[in-house]
Formats: C-alpha cells, structure tokens, sequence
C-alpha cells in the first residue's frame, strides 16, 4: 500500500515562478490529508492531478497567509461542486472564527459540515484525529504565532512495521522538536535559511539548513525533507549541501515532488509527478477520467 506526500508548494512566504507556498498532500493508503494551504493550493492540486473532493481532512499548522490563504477559495470550491462529505480541520484556535466571519461577512454559504478540531496546547503531543487510516499527533513548536507540527503514523499493514510522517513547519530551533519527531521513517522541517543567516532565523523564528539536520540526527529519523525554502534561494544546492554535512540522508523538497514514506532501511528517491510512466502517473490518469468538477 502507498504512504507518500505530494508537494504542492514549498516555499516560504513570498509564491515565485519556481515555488508556490505551504501545502502537502499527504496519501496513507488511500486517505488524503491537506498539510497547510497556502494561497492558488486548489490551483496546485489540479495541477498535480489530486482530485479535488478527495480531501478527506485538513491540517493547518498556523495562521501566517503562507499556509492557510488559500483556504476560503478551496472550501468555497468545494462547496460550489457539490461537496457533501463532512470535512475535518485541524488547527490553531481562531481559525473557525476568522472562516465563518469572512464567509459571512461575503455572502458566502458552505452547505457541507466543516468539523474544525482547534489546538491550544502548549507541551507535549496530542492525539487529534484516529481512524483506521491513521493516527494524527500534533505537538507545539515555536514560532512567533501558535504553531503546531504533525506526526502522522499509518495503521499496522499485516506483519510490516507501521511508518511514520512528520511534519514542522514553521518554526525555530528547539531540542523539545527532537523528542516529538524521535524515530520517524520521515522528517519533513522547514529550511528557510542557509547557515549564513542564523541571525536572522533566530530573529523571525525560522530554521536554518544546519538546524534542520540537527534536529533530524538527534530525531534519529530515517530520512529528511526541507522545504519552506526562501525565495532568495533561486538554487537551494546551497541549503541541501548544509544540511547534509549534519545529516547525510537529506532531500530538499521541490514543486510537484512525490516522495513515499519508506521504513527507516529503505531510502526515498523523489520523483517528479509529470512521469506518465510511474505509478502515480498511473493513478493521475484514473483521476483524471473521474475528476468531474
Ligand atoms: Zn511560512
Ligand atoms: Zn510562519
């Protein structure tokens, strides 16, 4: 069965020609989940060929418009192309609020349940979705809003032992993210900036390319996967090249990426979704004979 994430966006606060914002479609065996989603997201997901409606639950890791902006367009075009599946919303406390006065406000009417799940602890990781899918822990990080990761762990599959996702984005440096993300098959962190610009990471509360990889080696994890890159990175070999003098097992995430969740002795090579010939390729075909909206 297939446990794999799609990037959608994997850039930092400004969308440019080569990477859009925040947002990750997560596959576990057949279960879709949305991590973050930045402004032009719905655009992205048909251009990666994810069926819209298939969206089964949302994780929104924080407020800042690169990871959620593109909300209010997503759950209004749901909603126009007939969407009566309820959908659920993990995310900072506040952002059921800021929806329902903007649709509001607009005129615009949601038909189907949105069943938001907000966060607001400070310590510790939290069980905030279980099905028989998988099971969804958020854990706080540390940034300059209430900020919150993911780790994700697939359901056992007969003997094979169940694999795990992690998601932490946006954040700084702190070893508490260690101990939430410790033994995952794959680490997926932000890295906004090259080892040059520490301070300046400090100072917005962002990750460097070496802090990333620390984090990752005292994780123990199995692999790395950076994203949020800065767009002043119009060549990231700079941050992957940083990041693997710490930890070697790293990639650096790029638009349009698909990157499996393997177990820990089993390496990931990403491939890119435009491969017809590939097994996504073949499931893009199959959902685009089916995509109706
Ligand atoms: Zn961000
Ligand atoms: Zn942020």
């Amino acid at each position: 069965m297939n446990f794999y994430t799609t990037i959608l966006g994997s850039g930092a606060a400004l969308p440019t020609g080569g990477r859009h914002c925040s947002a990750q479609m997560l596959n576990i065996n057949g279960f879709r989940l949305l991590i973050d989603c930045a402004e032009g997201t719905q655009l992205r997901m048909r251009e990666c060929h994810q069926r819209l409606q298939s969206v089964n639950t949302i994780l929104i890791s924080h407020l800042h418009g690169d990871h959620c902006f593109g909300l209010p367009g997503l759950l209004s075009t749901l909603h126009l192309c007939g969407r009566t599946d309820e959908l659920t919303i993990v995310c900072p406390t506040g952002l059921q609020e800021a929806l329902d006065t903007l649709f509001s406000i607009t005129g615009n009417h949601i038909d189907y349940h949105i069943n938001y799940i907000e966060l607001q602890h400070t310590d510790g990781r939290v069980c905030c979705i279980e099905n028989k899918h998988c099971l969804v822990e958020a854990f706080p990080l540390v940034h300059t809003v209430p900020t919150y990761g993911f780790k994700i762990t697939e359901k056992p599959r007969g003997k094979n032992r169940p694999r795990t996702y992690a998601y932490c984005c946006d954040t700084a440096f702190d070893p508490r993210i260690a101990t939430y993300v410790e033994g995952v098959d794959l680490l997926c962190t932000e890295c906004t900036f090259a080892n040059e610009l520490a301070s300046l990471a400090e100072q917005r509360l962002h990750l460097t390319a070496g802090q990333a990889a620390t984090i990752a080696t005292q994780a123990g994890v199995g692999q790395l996967l950076l994203t949020h890159i800065s767009a002043r990175y119009k060549d990231p070999s700079i941050l992957l090249q940083q990041a693997s003098q710490v930890y070697a097992n790293t990639l650096i995430a790029a638009d349009g990426d698909i990157v499996e969740v393997k177990t820990k002795n089993e390496n990931s090579v990403p491939k890119r979704i435009d491969n017809e010939n590939d097994e996504h390729g073949a499931e893009k075909n199959l959902l685009l004979k089916k995509e109706k909206v």
